[in-house]
C-alpha cells in the first residue's frame, strides 16, 4: 500500500526531543519512514505519512515518542487501497 497516507494534521504522533537519547530505533522500526536522525536527536520527518501503528513508541527506549494507537485510521488507509482497486468494502472508520 505504498503512496497511502493519513488525513493531514490530525496525526497524534508526539516527540519530547529533550528526552531522546539519540538511539535511531525509531527511524528502523517506523514503517513509513516518518522518522529521521537530526545530528543525536530524532526528528519528525513527516508527521502526515504517521498511521499511527504505534511501534516507535512502543520500542523507544527513553519514552521520548508518544502516539496513541490509531486502529481507525488503518482501516481508512486499507478502505481506500481497497476502494482504488474497486473491491467492495462495508467496514466503518474514523
Ligand atoms: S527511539 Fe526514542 S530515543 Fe531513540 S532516537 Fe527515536 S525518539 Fe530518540
Ligand atoms: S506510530 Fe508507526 S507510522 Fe507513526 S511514526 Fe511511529 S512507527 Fe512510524
Amino acid at each position: 500500500m505504498e503512496g497511502f497516507r493519513h488525513f493531514s494534521g490530525v496525526t497524534t504522533l508526539a516527540l519530547d526531543s529533550a528526552a531522546c537519547i539519540g538511539c535511531g530505533i525509531c527511524t528502523h522500526v517506523c514503517p513509513h519512514g516518518v522518522m529521521t536522525l537530526n545530528g543525536k536527536k530524532a526528528k519528525i520527518a513527516d508527521k502526515d505519512g504517521c498511521m499511527e501503528c504505534g511501534a516507535c513508541a512502543r520500542n523507544c527506549p527513553s519514552g521520548a515518542l508518544a502516539v496513541t494507537p490509531g486502529v481507525g485510521c488503518a482501516a481508512y488507509i486499507i478502505q481506500t487501497w481497497l476502494k482504488a482497486k474497486n473491491i467492495p468494502v462495508d467496514a466503518k472508520c474514523c
